[in-house]
């Protein structure tokens, strides 16, 4: 590998003298020292948080990895970036990348670059159509994470809902479309926020960033200190509420223009911000229970009224149905006739949430609806249709443990614990698998299966469950035997736990003590149809598009199905193990330290990740194991030139004959093994020769 000296360190962990995790870790602190953040486990990439701007980005490091092979320069992004890109191509098959690790490790910043790498080497005719896709795929980020990023105390910039987005390929290699999923947007947040932690950065971003005439039209002021949803985070200090760099006001323009770039129309953007004004105002609204009974409506009010215009205005729906849906629900009575009843106070708050999470829920899927109808391929040849691939990079927010952990802390982690587990049996698993089916001599390795405690958490729960207690002893009876599930009740010493409150469950990245305080309602997340009608029919085109089921005219009667594991569901889940993940590229993050500070490599904290993404079983694997494998043919079409048995075709019975000689040519048949299909190379310099030697004719 070029430009990497011996003083680097092992530019691939497969060449460490000793697989052991002390070697492991000097070669990691080695590398982050000199600025090598990327070194590989084979073809996985590993990279480190520098924390800091390198100069490893950008066109000319671009144009150093294109069309390369994956061996022939330093470490890299881009590399893997290549690969899958070349993968694809060469063999028209779908592909993917998957982006782990925990928060603040680097996902999204990796695949922002893998984007700007795919975006940079394809369209060389500069064909109008797709330039329009790859500004929109580009541009989408910055939309994205205003909407669905926010800062924690484990990330400024964290992502608070899983993405997955796939790049659609012609035949000739351009990204023609794409689409996003995105899972599980952390909605809660809408409503508070940890001390130290912001909500979503969007509401920040209106503040701050809109002109003082347009923030008097949306009736707000400047300060997110006076707004209930925008300062939870700042405990008892004010300043905590102060942006990062002074520059919210430019990331705001910068989200308007790439809103406008994207194609949503100003009235579009102008309806965006009304919404998240109209939040704002909801959050501020409360309940006071009426001394007189002698309303009609029950016993509570709104304490401050002009709050209820300014939501009615702001979503273009008539001030007295805001009002009524604040203050009461429709419900069936006996037969079919329906009956208003008066809220209660503390349930108009939970009314007033659920709204206000829903309604942002709502705005952010519409957002990314949008942008995925932009970018939709179009005008595609009939014949060639189906016959687009696919790259998919997966980037999902980490594993998660804080010192309370709620529902949403657990989705989270279910999604990883999934994520671990496909990467366990398609990189593990598969590899073994493989040497066996090949007839290669190999000595198993063990790794540690998660397996069963997905299935712990799949396994489907039955019975009525109301309450968060029942839940827990639901739970507590059906996983009493289980190795990685425990609770108070289960083990009563245990007084890290608290009784009918806690459970713990044994995930492969640690041990998580969930509070189930809250779990069945975030299930359930109820919402009343009334507020569903009220914001159908808004006369605001935008907001009405994001509310189609407002027009059932069933009751608002709470309820629904009974919870089973919360998170099993559709919306808690990755994609259905689509094609493109049966060839997956893998990078796997590391955060370097919890201050986010440059230059610091906290080794606890680093070998606890390596410890938990099997990094170390990887390697053992991998070295097993072998740095690459390729079919007889493909490997013949690519080095037969360097070789006169094999050129320009060889006659020597069988395709892993003329392999052989071929090798033998070079020197390098004691680095090979023949299986029955493939050849397996062992050491990634022996790949490194052959290219050589290719490009030396
Ligand atoms: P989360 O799960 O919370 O979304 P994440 O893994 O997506 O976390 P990022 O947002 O990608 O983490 O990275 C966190 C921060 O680390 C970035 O905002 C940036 O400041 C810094 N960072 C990450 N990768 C790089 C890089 N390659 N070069 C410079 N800085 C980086
Ligand atoms: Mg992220």
């Amino acid at each position: 590998m070029d430009e990497e000296g011996p003083d680097c360190g092992k530019a691939d962990f497969v060449l460490l003298d000793q697989v052991t995790m002390e070697d492991f870790m000097e070669n990691l602190k080695l590398r982050f020292e000199k600025g090598r953040i990327y070194t590989y486990i084979g073809e996985v990439l590993v990279s480190v948080n520098p924390y800091q701007e390198l100069p490893l980005y950008g066109p000319e490091a671009i144009a150093k990895y294109q069309g390369r092979e994956l061996y022939e320069r330093p470490p890299h992004l881009y590399a893997v970036a290549n690969a899958a890109y070349r993968a694809m191509k060469r063999r028209s098959r779908d592909t993917c990348i998957v982006i782990s690790g925990e928060s603040g490790a680097g996902k999204t910043e990796a695949s922002k670059h893998i984007m700007q790498y795919i975006a940079a080497v394809t369209n060389p005719s500069q064909r109008a159509e797709v330039e329009r896709v790859k500004d929109v795929l580009l541009k989408s980020t910055c939309v994205l994470e205003a909407f669905g990023n926010a800062r924690t105390n484990r990330n400024n910039n964290s992502s608070r809902f899983g993405k997955y987005m796939d790049i659609n390929f012609d035949f000739k290699g351009d990204p023609v479309g794409g689409h996003i999923h995105s899972y599980l947007l952390e909605k809660s947040r809408v409503l508070k926020q940890h001390v130290g932690e912001r909500n979503f950065h969007a509401f920040y971003q209106v503040l701050r960033g809109c002109e003082d005439s347009q923030l008097e039209d949306l009736h707000l002021q400047r300060n997110p200190a006076l707004y209930s949803f925008t300062r939870q985070g700042a405990g008892l200090n004010p300043l905590r509420l102060q942006p990062l760099d002074s520059d919210e006001r430019s990331h705001h323009q910068a989200v308007m223009e790439a809103m406008r770039v994207i194609g949503f129309s100003p009235e579009e953007v102008d309806s965006v911000r009304r919404i998240l004004a109209a939040i704002l105002h909801l959050g501020n609204i409360e309940f006071v229970e009426m001394e007189e009974s002698g309303l009609e409506q029950g016993h509570v009010a709104v304490a401050e009224e002009v709050l209820v215009d300014h939501v009615a205005e702001l979503t273009a729906t008539p001030r007295e149905s805001v009002m009524r849906c604040l203050l009461s629900r429709t419900v069936a009575s006996g037969g079919r006739e329906l009956i208003e009843k008066g809220h209660t106070a503390a349930e108009a708050s939970y009314a007033r949430d659920a709204c206000a999470k829903a309604v942002y829920q709502r705005l952010f899927e519409w957002v990314v609806n949008r942008i995925n109808c932009v970018m939709e391929p179009r005008g595609r040849d009939p014949r060639r249709d189906g016959k687009d691939t696919v790259i998919g990079v997966l980037d999902i927010y980490g594993f998660e443990v804080f010192p309370v952990n709620s529902f949403e802390q657990f989705c989270i982690n279910y999604c990883n614990e999934k994520l671990q587990q496909l990467f366990i049996q398609l990189i593990l698993k598969q590899e073994q698998e493989e040497y066996e089916r090949e007839g290669i001599a190999w000595q198993s390795v063990d790794y540690f299966n998660n397996a069963t405690i997905v299935d712990l958490v799949e396994r489907p729960h039955r019975g009525v469950t109301i309450t968060d207690r029942i839940f827990l002893q639901s739970l507590d009876t059906h996983h009493r035997h289980h190795a990685h599930y425990t609770s108070r009740q289960l083990c009563p010493t245990d007084k890290t736990m608290e009784f009918g409150r806690d459970f713990r469950i044994k995930h492969y990245a640690g041990d998580v003590t969930y509070s189930v305080e809250g779990f069945i309602d975030k299930n359930r997340d109820h919402l009343f149809q009334d507020f569903k009608r009220l914001l159908y029919n808004s006369s605001d085109p935008t907001l009405r598009a994001m509310w189609p089921d407002g027009q059932q005219e069933t009751t608002g009667k709470p309820g629904g199905t009974p919870a089973g594991w919360p998170g099993g569901g559709a919306d808690a889940g990755l994609p259905e193990c689509p094609m493109s993940w049966q060839e997956p590229f893998y990078v796997r993050c590391i955060k370097p330290n919890e201050d986010k500070v440059a230059a610091k490599l906290d080794e606890g904290h680093c070998r606890h990740q390596v410890e938990y993404l099997g990094l170390l079983e990887n390697v053992r694997v991998r070295r097993a194991g072998f740095a690459s494998r390729q079919p007889y043919p493909r490997f013949l079409l690519r080095y037969k030139m360097t070789c006169e048995y094999t050129w320009p075709n060889h006659l020597l019975g069988s395709d892993r004959a003329a392999a052989s000689a071929l090798l033998e040519q070079h020197g390098l048949q004691g680095d090979v093994a023949f299986g029955h299909t493939k050849l397996f190379i062992r050491s990634p310099q022996t790949l490194v020769t052959l290219e050589q030697s290719r490009a030396r004719l």
